[in-house]
């Protein structure tokens, strides 16, 4: 393992290179919550961080809809929050998690170059990080790990380096290594830059000290600044942990096979400098973006971007949206046209949100990396690119089949073709997954996170003027189903009617009614692909 910075910050007079686009992935009350404020504390965009706090207990109260509603105006600024630290200039983007957790949350992964994972240090890896994760690993996203809490009792850190590379499937190397935990918390060695840092007693509000710089673990200031016994514990679980993890390697972990691990105590902003660094140091610059015919590279001249994310905007009765672009390349500014490449339309980007926190006047411009807030009526869906001419279509931007589903029926049945449409705008703009069986006259809506049904149902009543019922439903899970022979998928969607749906595309899914009807189908037709995810046509 290395112990110096494994490489330097980038120049910060190259406007891409010194660019990092992420999203904390975590499971809820890790303190992903938490840590963002810390991140924006370091970034000096401190009202923002207010905004993550209002967010987050706006988030709690979720049971009244109506606020959530007002919250929305809050949600939008803190879908991206871009602040400034060192060299770098880093853009956090926001994945709802709790009840809120929706397909958003997944397809913001996309839209980002890297990610931090945080993980509660008494609880190991749980659920929705697993899922997450497992969305990361789709695309190779290079995951920083925080272990967060080292101030309350933990598990050992052996312990959680194993559960990591156990159960998420990939190589763990510690960053930092902590002396003690809970009420014996000292603080950690960074074994990236060998410094010693200390826990401040009362240093909540405050920057913490940046630590000692050591020679090595080695170094007799160890053995002085460290209570009794501490230095000798430190570097025979460090030796310990060197024989049992591999080295650091930049490219292992670019490619997004190895995590190096921090570990810390977001409350009390411990080991967030230190993770700030390792993400200016390591995580990588805006990458290039996949299309269907070539890469776009970010030092393109022209500008390009696609939309991974749609917000219904403040007032429910207009239909106006915002549509968050994650730009790919070129030199974005206010005012200049773009083509909608799936309509091949021109759109003048008169009013775009964006999100440099400390000055909004000034953000006039954004840059391959960069978010940006398109407000539109409804033409802008997922997936879509915007571009200065060229028919780019970005790939990578999946749908993912639901885990939750019920149908869906008005609750006066003349207002079917109402519903149908509401429905169909709904899943345009990413808030669930609406699917037609072929046969009968109900649809079936699906979403990741069950808070997602209340808020359907009551945009559908508020938006639409349709009251709509949500029902149990007998599919345990849908999935596309697609072939290299499209004869082959047209005879089994005509041989299985009763079990097959088209998604909102008119692409056909396949509803299982459990896990043995799906993997017999996948058995019985191995020239089809049953997948749960699907990439926009
Ligand atoms: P989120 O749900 O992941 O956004 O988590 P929050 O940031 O809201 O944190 C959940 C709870 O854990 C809150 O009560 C936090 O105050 C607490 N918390 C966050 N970080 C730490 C920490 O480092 N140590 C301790 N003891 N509690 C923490």
């Amino acid at each position: 393992m290395q112990s110096a910075a494994p490489i330097d910050a980038a120049p910060a007079d190259d406007t891409i290179a010194r660019r990092r686009t992420f999203a904390i992935i975590s499971h809820p009350d890790a303190g992903k919550t938490t840590l963002t404020e810390k991140l924006l504390l370091f970034g000096g965009a401190i009202q923002m961080a207010g905004a993550v706090k209002a967010r987050g207990e706006a988030r709690r109260a979720h049971s009244d809809w109506m606020k959530v509603e007002r919250e929305r105006g809050i949600s939008v600024a803190s879908s991206v929050m871009t602040f400034e630290y060192g060299s770098c200039v880093f853009n956090l983007l926001d994945t709802p998690g709790h009840e809120d957790f929706s397909e958003d949350t997944y397809r913001t992964l996309t839209a980002v170059d890297s990610a931090v994972m945080v993980i509660d240090a008494a609880k190991g890896i749980e659920e929705q990080t697993r899922k997450l994760f497992e969305v990361c690993r789709l695309r190779d996203v290079p995951i920083v790990t925080f272990v967060n809490k080292l101030d309350r009792e933990s598990r050992d850190p052996f312990d959680i380096l194993d559960e990591i590379e156990q159960a998420l499937a990939l190589d763990v190397t510690p960053a930092s290594w902590p002396i003690g935990m809970g009420k014996a918390f000292k603080g950690c060695y960074d074994l990236f830059r060998d410094r010693l840092v200390l826990l401040e007693k009362g240093s909540k509000g405050g920057l913490p000290h940046e630590g000692e710089s050591c020679s090595g673990l080695d170094d007799p200031k160890l053995d002085a600044l460290l209570p009794v016994g501490a230095a000798d514990t430190l570097r025979e679980e460090v030796e310990m942990a060197r024989g049992l993890c591999p080295d650091f390697s930049l490219q292992a972990y670019r490619e997004g096979h190895m995590t190096p691990v921090f570990f810390g105590s977001a409350i009390n902003t411990f080991g967030v400098r230190e993770l700030l660094e390792g993400l200016a140091a390591l995580a990588p610059p805006p990458r290039p973006q996949p299309t269907a015919d070539r890469a776009v590279a970010p030092d393109e001249a022209k500008v390009s971007g696609f939309v991974f994310k749609i917000q219904a905007n403040m007032d429910p009765k207009h239909r106006d949206r915002i549509a968050f672009v994650r730009l790919c390349s070129g030199h974005f500014k206010r005012g200049m046209k773009l083509t909608h490449v799936r309509t091949g339309k021109a759109m003048v980007m008169h009013n775009p949100v964006l999100f440099l926190a400390q000055d909004r006047e000034v953000a006039e411009e954004a840059h391959a990396g960069d978010i940006i807030g398109v407000p539109n009526h409804g033409n802008l869906r997922i997936g879509d690119a915007l571009t200065e001419g060229e028919a780019l279509r970005f790939t990578g931007i999946p749908a993912f089949a639901p885990e939750m589903l019920q149908k869906a029926r008005p609750k006066d049945p003349l207002k079917s073709k109402h519903l149908g449409k509401a429905l169909q705008q709904l899943a345009e703009e990413g808030v669930a997954s609406v699917f037609k069986p072929m046969l009968g006259a109900d649809w079936i809506v699906g979403v990741v996170g069950a808070l997602q049904f209340d808020v359907m149902a009551d945009r559908i009543r508020t938006e639409y003027d349709v009251p709509v019922i949500f029902e149990p439903t007998p599919v345990y899970a849908v999935r596309w189903v697609e072939g290299d022979d499209p004869r082959t998928v047209k005879a089994f969607l005509d041989a299985n009617q009763s079990a097959v749906a088209e998604d909102h595309d008119g692409a056909p899914v396949f509803m299982a009614r459990n896990a043995w009807h799906l993997d017999k189908a996948a058995e019985e037709h191995p020239k089809l692909r049953f997948r749960n995810t699907r990439e926009p046509a």
